[in-house]
């Protein structure tokens, strides 16, 4: 047996801490877990090392399960780029940090002390489950990794929130605890509001002006704009042009449209709470799934699981999924992806088992229009929108990032152009694309966010491209969230990579 705190340290009020038999270790041929330093399993005290490695192990896996238990199959394995695709290593304390990571090597978290008290980020559920959701995307679009887009940055953000939520829904007693407070989910409670205590011991730490100084909630009232036109910094109530904050409009459409799919239903019991989940999640996870790398991937996401709720509910949860965006400023017009634009060279995409193929000829016209710089080999890869047989067409060039700081003179950053390929009157045809230039413009301002919010590590143990299992990351240049891209060297060039998620403040 072993202690194990289901939520947050910070809401044991509600949710309390509990003893329960440890998870067996996953069997072979699913993602597994492995903590990285084990200690004898027993019931160790709250707030000690102890405790916090089989909480955390414990965490990590129950988020796996909640996942798997929402889709309804199993997760076999986890990023084929990860370092052990068949198991994921668990680093319960890696050292001095407000921090947690997902890196592909590892899930790590860590400990900050301040007089009397000592703050563990792996003793939450809520904080393991969303380093944990950023493996499972990372297995689910491995592609993501390297998209140098802010929406694409903060959809990631928002699926780890959504997997810490997925994971506390999953548990029956939490279900009946939350209806107590609140019957119709509209009143804000443990369950949407993640990371309570580190975002405590980060106000405390670095007082309450500090974007990460308050718990992200899923219920909440923030409506898209386009990012470039947000404040680049502000405190935990502003909407910024940054990957965690912009994360809450997307955890805000799911939470919608998981309360929308609840109350439609008219089952208000614990049992209609987990089916309602079920849905919302797996069209969550459909989308995650099949929506095209685009700048305005939160508008792609919506659509995309406007889609998938025709093809696996007859769109019954159309107009929850619609209105649920509205409300976050996301109208979405998901038939339009269905539309198509342009006439292509070449014929239409063909599908073969499952696998995807488009004509030399269209990548070169797709080239052409929107990419003329890109030169590596296009990607093409399967997109299942609405039943149509389309290729998710993704080009790749690169962007000099001189003008974005002095310390980037001569890096550049990769830009992924996505197209959508379907077919019309026996052709290829473009079915979405960016406007040409926007995803080099869009790349520049990422990486402005990041350099704003003291993300990147300008120079760096030259070509070693990853860092040592569990090794304490390089300190970050300035007060932030903690270093997640580093400058590489590729070649004869300098390139702007990512190395992890990070989510906490990183204490210098
Ligand atoms: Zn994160």
């Amino acid at each position: 047996m072993i202690n194990f705190i289901p939520n947050d340290p910070l809401v044991t009020d509600v949710m309390p801490m509990r003893r329960v038999t440890a998870k067996r270790d996953r069997p072979a041929g699913r993602a597994g877990i492995i903590l990285a330093d084990e200690p004898p399993q027993a019931s160790y005290p709250p707030g000690s090392p102890e405790f916090v490695a089989w909480q955390a192990r414990q965490g990590a896996i129950l988020a796996i399960e909640a996942w798997e238990k929402a889709l309804g199959k199993p997760l076999t394995s986890w990023a084929q780029d990860a370092d052990n695709p068949a198991s994921m290593l668990v680093v319960s304390d890696a050292g001095e940090d407000l921090n947690a990571y997902y890196d592909r090597a590892t899930l790590s978290f860590f400990h900050a002390t301040k007089g009397n008290t000592t703050w563990y980020s792996g003793a939450s559920t809520d904080v393991v489950a969303h380093e944990a959701g950023h493996a499972i995307l990372d297995a689910l679009r491995p592609d993501l990794w390297a998209v140098n887009l802010l929406e694409v940055g903060g959809f990631h953000e928002a699926f780890g929130d959504v997997t810490a939520i997925v994971t506390a829904l999953a548990d029956r007693k939490t279900r009946e605890v939350l209806l107590k407070l609140t019957p119709k989910l509209d009143k804000a409670n443990f369950v949407e509001a993640t990371a309570e205590e580190l975002s405590e011991a980060i106000r405390q730490f670095y007082g309450p002006g500090v974007s990460a100084s308050q718990p992200r909630r899923a219920l909440n009232k923030f409506t898209w704009q386009l990012p470039q036109t947000m404040p680049k910094t502000g405190g935990p109530n502003v909407m910024i042009a940054e990957v965690h904050s912009i994360a809450r409009i997307m955890s805000g459409c799911f939470w919608d449209v998981l309360r929308g799919v609840f109350l439609k239903s008219g089952k208000t019991t614990q049992t209609g709470l987990w089916a309602a989940t079920k849905i919302a999640s797996a069209l969550f996870y459909e989308a995650s799934r099949s929506a095209p790398a685009v700048p305005r991937f939160f508008r792609a996401a919506g659509r995309a699981m406007v889609l998938a709720d025709e093809q696996m509910y007859g769109g019954k949860h159309r107009d929850v999924i619609n209105q649920a965006f509205l409300n976050h400023g996301l109208a979405l017009g998901a038939a339009g992806l269905l539309a198509a634009e342009l006439v292509l060279e070449g014929a239409p995409p063909k599908v073969r088992r499952n696998v995807v193929s488009v004509e030399e000829n269209t990548i070169q016209d797709l080239r052409g229009r929107f990419a003329a710089g890109s030169r590596k080999p296009a990607s093409v890869t399967t997109a299942e929108l609405g039943g149509e047989p389309m290729a998710n067409v993704t080009l790749y060039s690169e962007v000099s990032l001189d003008a974005v700081d002095p310390r980037l003179k001569g890096v550049v950053a990769a830009v992924n152009t996505a197209t959508l390929v379907g077919s019309s009157g026996g052709s290829a045809a473009l079915m979405a694309a960016p406007r040409s230039g926007a995803p080099s413009a869009e790349v520049v301002d990422f990486v402005r966010s990041l350099v704003t919010n003291g993300q990147i590590a300008f120079k760096l143990n030259g070509g070693n491209n990853k860092p040592k299992k569990g090794a304490v990351p390089a300190r970050p240049t300035v007060p932030g969230l903690g270093t997640t891209h580093a400058v590489r060297k590729r070649g004869a060039k300098q390139e702007l990579l990512r190395i992890r998620f990070a989510c906490g403040w990183s204490v210098l």
